[in-house]
């Protein structure tokens, strides 16, 4: 259903995993798609297959930590698609170890990039956001936390404060941004099968992970994506502020 139509979507991240899978969603519910990430190649590829399925994608190859560089990422997407009424702000990594092990080069990774490339990409596109719901009556600002925000996971607490940072950020733009039309929501997936798992160095962590598999049927990145597509695709009055969707067998 081509639900989207019409609309400018911006998705960080989206060269694999659940930003790519939802660019592809998106673009197939009618939405023009700006797709942000580093790997140039990867994005020129999901650009590609969404042309070929007759929707309408721009590739910027961006690293979110830049704050110039977002920027002038926003510039071109208002340029070429228009101003975005849609941000699925989704770019993250994933670095548990044991806090004793001081590993401060990975905290930092996942502080800049789960946190600071966040607040860039808002800082960015919110004012298209904000424009764009006043000509058109809504606009949704959809931010990729996890269930780490809530749960506890021994050896994971960087991860999971950043991700605690984007679920209460969220929620404080909702009551902001709301009455400006601006949708505001928080994504928090249980285990979903992507590259992020492939980013992990800690033995013990990696060892957890390859049990889980074993054990759990762990979501795919177009489950989220559809939720993402279901989201955006509400009456204008209806803000699903906060989604947690989890494998089926996973516990916590
Ligand atoms: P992936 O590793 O597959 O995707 C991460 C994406 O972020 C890639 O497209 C990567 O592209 C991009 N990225 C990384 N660094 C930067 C950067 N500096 N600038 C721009 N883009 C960057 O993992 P997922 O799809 O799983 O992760 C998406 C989000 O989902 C993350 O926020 C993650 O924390 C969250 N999440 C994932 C869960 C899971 O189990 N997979 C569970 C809960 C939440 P590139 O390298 O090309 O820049």
């Amino acid at each position: 259903m081509r639900t989207l139509e019409g609309r400018v979507a911006v998705i960080t991240g989206a060269s694999s995993g659940i930003g790519e899978a939802t660019a592809e969603q998106l673009a197939g519910q009618g939405a023009k798609v700006a797709v942000l990430a580093r790997r140039a190649e990867r994005l020129a590829e999901l650009v590609a297959r969404i042309e070929k399925n007759g929707g309408r994608a721009l590739a910027i190859a961006v690293d979110v930590t830049d704050a110039d560089a977002v920027r002038a990422a926003a510039e071109q997407v208002a340029a070429e698609l228009g101003e975005a009424d849609l941000l699925f702000n989704n770019a993250g990594v994933m670095l548990p170890a044991p806090v004793e092990e001081q590993r401060t080069e990975q905290w930092q990774r996942q502080i800049d990039l789960n946190i600071t490339g966040l607040m860039n990409v808002i800082a960015a596109f919110t004012p298209q956001l904000v424009a764009s719901a006043g000509a058109r009556g809504v606009a949704d600002l959809i931010n990729t936390s996890s269930i780490a925000a809530r749960n506890i996971f021994p050896n994971f607490a960087v991860y999971s404060g950043t991700k605690a940072y984007v679920t209460h950020l969220s929620r404080h733009l909702r009551v902001e941004l709301g009455p400006k039309n601006v949708r505001v929501a928080a994504i928090e997936p249980g285990i979903v099968g992507t590259e992020l798992q492939d980013h992990v160095t800690d033995q013990g962590a990696i060892d957890w992970l390859a049990g889980s598999k074993e054990s759990i049927d762990w979501l795919t990145p177009q489950d989220v994506a559809e939720t993402v597509g279901f989201l955006a695709s509400l009456p204008a009055r209806a803000n699903l502020q906060q989604v947690t969707i989890m494998p089926t067998a996973q516990a916590s």
